[in-house]
């Protein structure tokens, strides 16, 4: 899988770019341009090696497909979705689906010297709430006690203050096993004995954004909304709030987390359970598609140690999880060498 469409550019940015961004320039060893990486590095991948293969005259044992959408940036409907939906409608038994999403990495893990190959095996949801305050208006000169905007700022410091709870349980514990006999001392005593230092390493990874996105859901405040002149108190104050659902966690988890660490029944909390796009299921790494994966990678990176690994962002992959028996979510990014 990849996908033909780039999102684009920020207007007016034009003339930041090095290179026309829209241009495909070749230049210094390098394409150039908006999604060369996302994901135009793959699309190009996969039809230059069948292309090499069909003038080979190879033979699949299997059937492949190709499935390339045009619109995975806003949202797949018009693409992947389509594609998996016709799949299924067809009843085309797909033993795996491999899509963008993760890349062999760098010094992402602490301890691990190696590039590690990682493996996405499932990608997190997304759920949007709204919190909004609600006071009396009037004047500035004669303010209340609380104002909307104070009461909702209270809210929204007490959901930084208290993350949704972090749990190394599935794709994180996997990871770790597989990297733990590599690592440094003592951090591969440390990996090895999670039943012991499980609190210790969920403190580890919460220190940073992007291990701790890895963990736990997240908690992002997107949008603030209040008041419209400097000398008239604002009757409403809202604020969106975008969480990044980890496997397990529901639409339900987060409003009641929610609700219980804001304790503030002024506040009103906008969204429901059904709004929430879960993550997608855990793919195996106990099926022959993914010893395929592990031999190829081991293959093209003979350095690399491979692990899976958890996907922040969204692919079209998800779109493919009830067609195909496993997702897969990687792809090698030329940055990431
Ligand atoms: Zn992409």
């Amino acid at each position: 899988m990849a996908h033909q469409d780039v999102v684009p550019i920020e207007p007016g940015t034009d003339q930041d770019w090095q290179h026309p961004p829209f241009s495909g320039a070749i230049a210094d060893g390098h394409i150039w341009g908006r999604g060369a990486m996302d994901d135009k590095g793959a699309l190009l991948a996969i039809l230059e090696a069948l292309e090499l293969l069909l003038a080979d005259g190879f033979e699949p044992e299997r059937t492949l497909w190709l499935a390339f959408g045009a619109d995975e940036e806003v949202g797949g409907e018009n693409g992947a979705v389509k594609i998996a939906t016709w799949l299924s409608e067809h009843d085309i038994p797909i033993a795996f689906a491999l899509d963008e999403g993760l890349a062999v990495l760098h010094g992402i893990t602490p301890g691990v010297s190696a590039p590690v190959a990682m493996v996405g095996l499932a990608e997190k949801g997304s759920m949007t709430i709204r919190l909004s305050a609600q006071e009396d208006g009037g004047h500035s000169s004669m303010p209340p006690r609380i104002s909307a905007p104070g009461r909702l700022a209270k809210a929204l410091t007490r959901l930084e203050r208290n993350p949704m709870p972090a749990s190394l349980d599935g794709i994180p514990a996997q990871m770790l096993v597989r990297l733990a006999p590599h690592m440094d001392f003592p951090l591969d005593l440390i990996t090895a004995n999670l039943w012991l230092t499980e609190a210790l390493v969920i403190d580890q990874f919460s220190a940073a954004p992007s291990s701790n996105s890895m963990i736990r859901t997240t908690t992002a405040i997107t949008m603030l909304q209040a008041g419209f002149k400097s000398n008239v108190l604002a009757q409403t104050a809202e604020a969106t709030i975008n969480f990044r659902l980890r496997p397990g966690d529901s639409g339900q988890d987060i409003l009641d987390h929610v609700r219980r660490v804001i304790d503030d029944e002024a506040i009103t909390i906008h969204g429901t359970d059904e709004e929430a796009q879960p993550a997608s299921p855990i793919s195996s790494t106990q099926s022959a598609a993914f010893s395929v994966l592990e031999r190829s990678i081991a293959k093209s990176f003979p350095d690399a140690l491979l692990a899976p690994g958890l996907v922040i962002a969204a692919t079209d992959g998800r779109h493919f999880t009830k067609a195909a028996d496993d997702v897969y979510r990687f792809s090698d990014a030329p940055s990431s060498r």
